[in-house]
């Protein structure tokens, strides 16, 4: 040993020193030759364990012992040797009129990031703990101190709560030895005490202010120069702060994106800046799989029943594994009035939320329940800046390693959601520079869309990722998509095949054409394509027959998709008009200035209809106005 304990043998007093070790003491605070007051905590054939802290014990061997001992008897020894390999081994010593001195552990908590290197060596940190899980085996406190987050191993008894005063939320001292084992790193703890007075207070600090240096976005420039992303960028910082500070303090994330392409490439990019990050701070490997759930929406909206399940998966994680409730992040959705009766379910349960979207927003009703709204509409500019181009930034801000393999997504996206940004030009530089030319981008957008329609609910996992080109074999991901896109082609050719025999075509007073299309009856249903998208192929060949201006009303049973080039249709107004006029209609819908749908009931349907010609009637003709955003209501 190179340094001693904090006692003095030369006192001044001629009485033997016996030292008593505070609990966290470890194997660093005992010195050769020095005297300490223990319990015995072992009796085996060739001596007896002697425990003088949580982390120190050591052997009296059976050759020097000079009595019986059973567990739980107090014994003076003498510290003889400390082995190499760090075992303690002690004689008896009988001292008469011996002072007493209380040896306090002087410590340096250990950063959490740096466990990686100390395998094997005892500990001390000073965290949080975020999570408090119990196993069949020991009770696991994870713990994070802002740099990193890591389980600590506590046993009573098999099964049974260690520590049972310690929860979640509680600022603790642990000491432990670093260990790999089955489930990863992790502490397998010799105590955990709370922390109290000046230490607390020191220790707060301390993690706020790691927190706070560690959550810091990374430092990278926008992959593109564009004066749009410019003026989003402290929001997108501030998107990636949130995002690096919920996995350091071990809070799960869950994303909602909205079923298309731009969102799915948007959630699938937080979703592996938010995995890699994870797995560079959190000891344990199984972290990235429990702490991030990503989900579409297959509305244009959070749904209440959407919400529901979330908030049910949530409470069912805190109770059964005793996680944190999670960060909520709304991409490519979540900026508009429909949204909040879900968002009243999460603000009853305080959980914070994001949205990062480019629908026209509603930001008074939404920013009561958002922490942090980014919507190129709020800094004057408009849905051509995609949700996917803004979360490849978020992702990259997060974890900048991803760069590469994500850098064709903003032009899948761009190309999908119909962006005629100028920074298209310079999106699709960038993938074809990493071999993705346009034709291919726009490839995956429609394999996508068309693997969107089919998980239905479901995230997709695994395919997703290959379809969209950011998984790790090109060759799969060549084959998925000239597959999906083959299938998807067949299905749209069949459903026009049919449903253009049956185009029901007149033209307004104002000189638009308007095309109606009885879906139900001429249209496959409950199959790809959607009403949305099936009315969309059907407007589009028209425009490209007959030019502009259009309208197309896709007709269901229940609900119309409507679809406009050339023509500025208003449709929350149009939604207003018919409920005034028709009593009992139950109109609802919503949608952008050329696109979008209306619900109403089945019992109204010629009545909505007829009403809906006469709206159309008034619509204004504007040539600027084309197939733009199209965020497809994916009925069926
Ligand atoms: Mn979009």
């Amino acid at each position: 040993m190179t340094e001693g304990p904090a006692f003095d043998v030369a006192a001044d007093t001629d009485r033997p020193v016996v030292l008593e070790l505070a609990d966290d003491c470890t194997p660093e605070d005992v010195e050769e030759g020095a005297y300490y007051d223990g319990v015995v905590d072992g009796v085996v054939d060739y001596g007896v364990f002697v425990q003088l802290a949580d982390a120190v014990s050591g052997l009296v061997h059976e050759s020097v012992l000079d009595a019986d001992y059973a567990v739980g008897d107090e014994l003076t020894v003498q510290l003889r040797e400390i082995r190499p390999g760090g075992d303690l081994s002690f004689v008896p010593a009988a001292l008469a009129g011996a002072e007493r001195q209380r040896v306090a552990h002087q410590y340096e908590a250990t950063p959490i990031e740096t466990l990686a290197d100390r395998e094997g060596e005892v500990v001390h940190l000073d965290g949080r703990v975020v999570q408090v899980k119990q196993t069949g085996g020991p009770t696991l406190f994870v713990v994070s101190d802002g740099t990193g987050v890591v389980p600590c191993a506590a046993f009573e008894r098999a099964g049974v709560r260690a520590y049972p005063t310690i929860e979640s939320g509680d600022l603790v001292h642990v000491v432990g030895r670093v260990e790999r084992g089955g489930h990863g790193r992790q502490v397998e703890t010799d105590a955990i005490t709370p922390l109290e007075g000046a230490a607390l207070d020191g220790a707060r600090e301390a993690v706020e202010t790691a927190l706070d240096e560690h959550a810091a976005p990374a430092e990278v420039d926008p992959l593109v120069e564009w004066d749009a992303l410019d003026r989003l960028w402290d929001g997108l910082e501030a998107v990636a702060e949130q995002l690096r500070r919920a996995t350091l303090e071990g809070r799960p994330v869950v994303i909602r994106h909205h079923a298309d392409t731009d969102g799915i490439a948007a959630g699938v990019a937080l979703e592996a800046a938010l995995e890699r990050f994870i797995a560079e701070t959190h000891a344990d490997p199984a972290a990235p799989r429990h702490l991030v759930t990503r989900l579409p929406s297959k509305a244009p909206y959070y749904e209440v029943e959407d919400v529901t399940r979330d908030l049910g998966a949530a409470l069912s994680n805190r109770d059964r594994h005793g996680q944190r409730l999670p960060l909520f992040v709304m991409v490519d959705n979540g900026s508009t009035e429909e949204d909040t009766p879900a968002y009243r379910h999460l603000q009853a349960y305080d959980v914070p939320l994001v949205v990062v979207d480019h629908h026209a927003p509603d930001a008074d009703a939404v920013e009561p329940f958002v922490s942090t709204h980014v919507n190129p509409y709020l800094v004057g500019d408009d849905y051509r800046v995609t949700v996917g181009m803004c979360c490849v930034e978020v992702a990259r801000l997060v974890a900048p390693g991803l760069t590469e393999a994500f850098s064709h997504v903003p032009a899948v996206a761009g190309l999908a959601d119909r962006s005629s940004a100028d920074a298209m030009a310079d999106y699709l530089a960038l993938a074809d520079a990493a071999g993705f030319d346009e034709a291919h981008c726009r490839a995956i957008g429609d394999a996508a869309d068309y693997a969107a329609y089919w998980l239905r609910y479901d995230a997709g996992r695994g395919v997703i990722q290959d379809v969209l080109g950011v998984g790790d074999d090109p060759a799969r991901h060549r084959e998925l998509v000239d597959l999906l896109v083959d299938r998807a082609h067949a299905a749209i050719r069949r459903q026009l095949a049919g449903a253009l025999q049956h185009l029901d075509e007149t033209t307004l007073e104002s000189g638009v054409r308007l095309v109606r299309v009885d879906l139900d009856a001429h249209a496959h249903r409950f199959t790809y394509p959607a009403p949305g998208t099936t009315t969309g192929a059907i407007h589009d060949h028209v425009v490209r027959e007959t030019g502009e201006p259009v309208i197309t009303v896709g007709i269901g049973p229940d609900f119309a998709v409507l679809r406009s080039d050339g023509v500025r249709l208003d449709i929350p107004r149009m939604v207003d008009d018919l409920n005034e006029a028709l009593a009992g209609a139950g109109v609802s819908g919503g949608g952008h200035l050329v696109v979008g749908s209306i619900r109403f009931v089945a019992g109204m349907r010629e009545a909505v209809l007829e009403a809906l010609v006469e709206e159309m009637a008034t619509a204004e003709i504007d040539e600027s106005l084309g197939a733009a955003s199209p965020r497809t209501y994916t009925l069926d």
